[in-house]
């Protein structure tokens, strides 16, 4: 059991490698610009070194120091190999991936990342260290370096195929291209956002559902705009599962938790459809009618970041322990009754609207 709520923080990784190579074919060339307009100074209007600097620790951190996002940034000594540690308002980002284009977008991107976490929630939120995030440059790093961290949980964690995932306080991603490195940067950094300063645990379906808002930026006028609609991969998914009646219903979709899905039978099917829909769910309390359930959604939200939830002393302490993973039946409590508290519709009478809504979001979606 305890490894099936491990699993909850992986899954969600394996389901995004799933169904990547959808993403990757479906996702606009606009996506990935190269050209770099991101704010300079006005005395340095280009800083780029010599090129032979980028080839060296010293030289890519005096590369990327200048930029508006960065507020410091050193050599790491670490055991992996070359490394930096670069420093933004709310991040300290520990790499060995030292491919110079993304040095340069990433302190951009998690601060972008930052500022949209925090407009899902009608307050702000801030203070504490800054968030610590690893990435680095292989696999190879990357199981090391999890091995160590993770300790008797590495066999769970070794078995994400490709990405990242986010346990302790501390993102640990390497590098698998571009897109899908900001991809799943997005995705983990709510999970870390959300650890940081909710006092309450989000249910599965919420906490992966908001998460997935993240996973899909545009490089626009030098800034990282994030655009949930755009996001192909969960849309293909979510097509796909309506397309070949894998939909889950919607009663079930809320009580779920992902390491309960990968033990149905069609696995692979089953968690693609769990993630895909949970997107769908949150983004259909956030929009659809014109936003006519929004104010409710952000009063769920706001109940987990102020720890005003109508629970009892006892549901108080399991919904605020974050020392050990929330037990399906808690999870499955949980989300019953945020959903008959703050959304206070019978769920059979909403299901029409939601798999309505499904159909609308994907109907331009073409999976082959
Ligand atoms: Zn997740």
């Amino acid at each position: 059991m305890k490894n099936s709520l491990i699993l909850c923080s992986v899954f969600c990784v394996l389901c995004s490698v799933l169904i990547s190579g959808c993403n990757e074919q479906n996702t606009p060339a606009k996506s990935t610009p190269v050209k770099n307009t991101l704010r300079e100074t006005p005395k340095k209007p280009c800083n780029c070194p010599e090129d032979n600097s980028l080839s060296t620790v010293d030289g890519l951190a005096k590369y990327v120091a200048p930029l508006p996002a960065v507020h410091g940034a050193r050599r790491w000594q670490n055991s992996y190999s070359d490394g930096l540690v670069i420093e933004t308002a709310h991040y300290r980002i520990y790499t060995t991936m030292l491919e110079p284009l993304m040095l340069r977008q990433i302190p951009a991107f998690v601060e972008a990342a930052w500022r949209e976490y925090q407009r899902q929630l009608p307050v702000p939120v801030g203070g504490g260290n800054k968030f610590t995030v690893y990435i680095f440059k292989d696999r190879q790093q990357w199981e090391s370096y999890t091995r160590s961290f993770t300790g008797g949980q590495a066999e769970v964690y070794l078995k994400i195929k490709k990405g990242a995932y986010y346990l302790n306080g501390q993102c640990v991603a390497y590098n698998i291209g571009r897109t899908r490195t900001f991809s799943i940067l997005g995705h983990e950094g709510w999970h870390q956002f959300c650890d940081k300063y909710f006092k309450y645990r989000l249910p599965s379906w919420l906490d992966e559902g908001i998460a997935q808002l993240f996973e899909y930026s545009d490089f626009e006028n030098g800034q990282f705009v994030f655009n949930p609609a755009k996001n192909y991969q969960r849309l293909g998914a979510l097509r796909l599962s309506i397309q070949e009646k894998n939909v889950i219903p919607l009663k079930d979709l809320i009580l779920l938790n992902p390491g309960e899905v990968v033990m149905q039978e069609q696995a692979d099917k089953a968690v693609m459809a769990f993630y895909a829909q949970s997107y769908a769910m949150v983004r259909f309390l956030r929009e659809e009618g014109y936003g006519k359930r929004l104010l409710c959604y952000q009063k769920m939200l706001l109940g987990a970041l102020n720890g005003t939830w109508p629970l009892d002393a006892a549901e108080t302490a399991i919904a605020s322990n974050k020392s050990s993973p929330p037990t399906v039946e808690w999870n499955k409590y949980i989300a019953q009754k945020l959903f008959d508290v703050y959304v206070g519709e019978d769920i059979e009478r909403i299901s029409p609207e939601y798999y309505r809504f499904c159909k609308k979001i994907v109907y331009y979606i073409r999976v082959k």
